[in-house]
């Protein structure tokens, strides 16, 4: 319901609020010490969290992409594939493809050997691709009522950086969570029981679908994961510790200002959602923006992340209207239910088996609630995505 929706935002807004005052503080103090007297503003933002992210961390994002060559990092998400829910990636180099940039892979089952489907990795950009990343279906999987068991035949699709005659492709630790959180799309895809074609493996609800993508990116930088594939390109040197805790150390800075504006788009767009204009009345997008940021206490520092008239979600079609607090609320799902992970051990067989089993498995057969409840022994709450952005 839209109060449930705007109830579980305010929940989140509140302390991102706060920390996003405490980052503004930090900012205007390392401007003070630069010698400038200034107040910041909106446009000031990126440019001294950078300042003070560097000042704070000392990451050099160079250094970092030594060690996340794409074939390492595809490594890591098979070991992960591999330890969590027991299947095996073997490269099928002669299996017919689209393009000859795409690698093929028999996805087999370890214990019993059974095939379990086809999965295709196409990383690179090219002339006729579309931007960014997604994971999709060539089939989807099913049990047909004669008993019929069909297979489903699933990609992931990237646009990283290319290797060059000298380097192979590096990714930048973006792109590394962005491999990782297709791929934890393509599990759900891939592992998927459902008997229905229409319940398969991502055809569950929109604020449902992005629990096993989220989920999946906790492991990224995981040590215990790292060990098994963040090798140097070079010197073949393994991740070192102290870089990792840094990157650890590093991962909540920011995030006072990033939550704040992904709830701030969000709440915004369940406004636009209730609002009811009367008839022929004419809407004053910018009075209305202004009104409903009022209304919030929204820090003059932030500005919304999209205004109203390109907010696509909101906008371009009915699919994402009043549906972009759904990347929170995944959110709240995916850090809830990795404490369970970090609770018991990141590759705990028994937690991994029951999230194969109530959550990949299941596609949208069953309500999602119930599978989350039957995964995690109780509803989400948000605490659990606050600790991991830091905020509380
Ligand atoms: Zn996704």
């Amino acid at each position: 319901t839209p109060e449930a929706a705007n109830e579980l935002l305010m929940k989140i807004w509140a302390p991102a609020v706060k920390r996003a005052n405490e980052e503004v503080a930090e900012m205007t103090e390392y401007a003070k010490a630069e010698g400038k007297d200034i107040t910041i503003k909106p446009w000031d933002y990126y440019y001294y969290a950078e300042k003070v992210r560097t000042k704070k961390y000392n990451l050099d994002e160079n250094e970092v992409s030594a060690y996340f060559s794409l074939d390492n990092v595809r490594k890591g998400i098979f070991t992960l594939a591999e330890k969590l829910y027991g299947v095996k990636f073997t490269e099928m180099p002669d299996a017919p493809k689209y393009n000859p940039e795409v690698t093929v892979y028999d996805v087999t089952d370890i214990k019993s050997g059974e095939h379990v489907a086809v999965f295709m990795t196409d990383y690179f950009p090219r002339a006729t691709k579309r931007q960014g990343a997604w994971m999709d279906e060539l089939k989807g999987s099913s049990v047909d009522p004669d008993g019929t068991v069909e297979r489903p035949i699933i990609f992931n699709v990237g646009n990283f950086t290319r290797p060059t005659s000298d380097t192979p492709a590096l990714l930048t630790l973006d792109e590394v969570e962005t491999m990782f959180h297709e791929f934890g799309h393509g599990l759900h895809g891939m592992l998927s029981r459902a008997k229905l074609r229409s319940q398969s493996g991502t055809n569950v609800d929109r604020d449902f679908v992005e629990l096993p993508s989220q989920i999946t990116e906790h492991w990224a930088m995981e040590p215990e994961l790292l060990k098994d594939f963040a090798f140097h390109y070079k010197t073949g040197e393994m991740i070192p510790n102290e870089l990792v805790e840094k990157l650890q150390a590093a991962s909540t800075h920011n995030q006072g200002f990033t939550t704040t504006e992904l709830a701030g788009a969000s709440l915004l767009d369940l406004a636009w959602g209730a609002y009811k204009p009367a008839d022929g009345e004419t809407v004053d997008v910018d009075a209305f923006e202004k009104q409903v940021a009022e209304k919030l206490g929204m820090p003059s520092e932030i500005a919304y992340r999209y205004r109203s008239p390109y907010f696509k979600h909101v906008f371009g079609s009915d699919g994402y209207a009043s549906g972009y607090y759904t990347y929170l609320w995944a959110e709240v799902l995916d850090a809830d239910g990795f404490e369970l992970f970090a609770e018991k051990g990141i590759f705990d067989p028994e937690t991994a088996r029951s999230f194969k089993e109530n959550i990949l498995e299941m596609g949208g057969s069953e309500d999602p609630m119930k599978l989350f409840v039957r995964f995690r022994g109780h509803e989400p709450s948000v605490d659990a995505l606050l600790r991991n952005r830091g905020l509380i």
